[in-house]
């Protein structure tokens, strides 16, 4: 939290002209035009959407705005910001280890010169506005130790306790789960049209800034544009296809177990993460697997590669046991079914280069393949994946993101698999590089006739690509179908969150997930569902038919 620089600040927190206005506003750093004669005007209550890539120049713009010094760019042009104005920083920046109500009472009292006590009570006001009950409140918590969904909703009850004209966010939640980030967002929108406050989120075009937004601006090479209307969600229609192919993979009752000590009593004590889960991969096809961060679906991928072999249960690869199969079985297996992890880059040996370690896949995974022909599988597989030849002298530290996950693609298809096992394989790429990412990944499938797996928290981006789906909640399948049944016929309240979210709306749950060691008894949704009853807390909800291929698990599914 920044505190006010500019002249300007009005003591009252509401104006009635509006608060924000630029004309002509350009940044320049040298000769360069980083910000090009923006026009901006954002009245009181108003929600801005201001979104734009990786160095469009969305947070110089907010500096400018919160009248922040821009060590290296000159301004030309006009911004005014009238009345208090307050601006969240990139990462939502508290003290880390400094405890909440020491902080509150001096952000508070420093703008507002109310005591301690005041400025807590003013606290805990904002927490309601932004949803936190009092049994989560932990003031006397350093910020380190606060769950990441509360340590924002602190921060921007900070912010709301303040009571600023203006509140710039940039980059606002970002980390959090979609549906997580979007309920805070929405509150923080609902809070600002109600205050008269002008509110501006910043940040990236999938970040669903969109949906709490009344306007909606985009920043592209350096100019102020409206935002483009959302593309109609279709599937992708150049790999759209619908294999009925024969299952190549298929899990039984599989179980993630891990010990965790033990409890006050002393009785042992396990974390499960995945709970006796059945899986179908057909030959050919997509199968996402969708959920909330801890929902179990990353825990699942490394299952079906045995990466750890799972606590109980069985995968089953084109009729092979994987629990009863020995060394050679194992290592035929680890050539079929490749891995791709979430970050390319990380995973990828700094001390080789890039063709040094796509011939180490084939020295390990194709030793049938002559030394002599290795380089030239090399180069073709670098072509496959749209990187230049000459990719193979670079190192990984000289790889751009998307290069690096191409180059994590090569890797996975060097060994000439049968199935991609991919563990958010594009969580750290920006929207127009997972477009082109996704791309790649389905031409693979289709040219090589690959099988997929691939876990996301982007829902509908995922269903988009897909053929199938499971949706995981805390280690359960909760919904499973065709890709189009769910994009357009989700049934159970968790997927339709995770897609309210995703297209920027409010999501219907409220709160956080409940810890993986202390989940309520019955459905693990109910706290935070909108249309649980007492029933949801006495049984598990099992999976039951609601169409062909489409199965939920939701005890009152078919009730509004
Ligand atoms: S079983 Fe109850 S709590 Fe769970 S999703 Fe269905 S309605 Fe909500």
């Amino acid at each position: 939290m920044t505190p006010p620089t500019h002249a300007a600040t009005a003591p009252s927190p509401h104006t009635a002209a509006a608060p924000v206005s630029t004309q002509a506003l350009t940044l320049l750093a040298g000769d360069r035009v980083l910000i090009d004669r923006a026009d901006l005007r954002l009245d009181a209550g108003q929600v801005l959407s201001l979104t734009g890539g990786a160095g469009t120049g969305k947070t110089l713009l907010l500096r400018a705005l919160a009248g922040l010094p821009l060590p290296g760019v000159t301004l030309a042009g006009q911004a005014r910001t009238d009345g208090r104005r307050l601006l969240i920083a990139q990462g939502g920046r508290l003290a880390p280890q400094r405890p909440l109500a020491l902080q509150a009472a001096d952000v508070i009292g420093h703008h507002l010169g109310l005591d301690a006590s005041a400025a807590l009570r003013r606290m805990a006001d904002a927490l309601d506005r932004m949803g936190v009950p009092p049994a989560a409140r932990r003031f006397d918590l350093p910020p380190e130790r606060l769950p990441d969904s509360l340590r924002w909703a602190a921060l921007f009850a900070l912010g709301i306790a303040v009571g600023p004209a203006v509140l710039l966010a940039d980059a606002p939640a970002a980390g959090l789960d979609p549906t997580v980030r979007l309920r805070l967002l929405h509150r923080l929108a609902e809070w600002a049209r109600s205050s008269a406050t002008a509110l501006i989120l910043a940040g990236r075009p999938e970040d669903g800034l969109d949906g709490p937004a009344d306007a909606r601006l985009c920043l592209h090479e350096g100019r102020v544009l409206p935002t483009p209307p959302i593309p109609d969600p279709l599937p992708a229609p150049d790999h759209a296809h619908h294999p009925a192919g024969a299952a190549v993979m298929t899990a039984h009752g599989l179980t993630m177990s891990f010990p965790m000590g033990t409890g006050p009593t002393g009785e042992a004590r396990r974390l499960t993460a995945v709970h006796s889960l059945d899986l179908e991969l057909v030959d050919g096809e997509t199968l996402v697997l969708l959920g909330e961060s801890g929902s179990g679906k990353a825990m699942l991928a490394r299952a079906l590669l045995h990466l750890p072999a799972p606590s109980t249960g069985r995968v089953v690869w084109m009729g092979r046991d994987l629990t009863k199969a020995d060394d050679a079985t194992l290592r035929r297996v680890r050539r079929d079914v490749q891995p791709l992890f979430p970050d390319p880059a990380g995973s990828l040996d700094p001390a080789m280069t890039v063709g040094a370690q796509l011939t180490a896949v084939l020295e390990s995974l194709r030793p049938d393949i002559p030394a002599d022909r290795r380089p030239q599988r090399v180069v073709e597989t670098l072509r496959a994946v749209g990187l230049p030849t000459d990719t193979a002298t670079r190192w990984p530290a000289s790889l751009r993101p998307l290069e690096a996950a191409r180059v994590g693609l090569a890797r996975a298809l060097m060994p000439d698999p049968r199935a991609l096992v991919c563990d958010e394989p594009l969580a750290t790429l920006s929207a127009e590089d997972r477009a082109e990412f996704w791309d790649d990944l389905l031409t693979a499938r289709d040219r090589r006739h690959l099988s997929l797996i691939l876990t996301t928290e982007r829902a509908e981006e995922g269903l988009r690509h897909a053929d199938r789906a499971l949706v995981l909640l805390m280690g359960r399948v909760v919904e499973r179908g065709s890709a189009d049944d769910l994009l357009h016929h989700a049934r159970h309240p968790y997927t339709q969150a995770m897609l309210s979210a995703a297209r920027g709306d409010r999501p219907a749950l409220e709160g956080d997930p409940p810890s993986a060691l202390r989940q309520p008894d019955g459905c693990t949704l109910r706290q935070r569902c909108p249309k649980a009853r007492s029933f949801c807390a006495q049984a598990v909800p099992t999976l039951e038919p609601v169409g062909p291929g489409h199965a939920v698990a939701c005890h009152y599914w078919d009730t509004p």
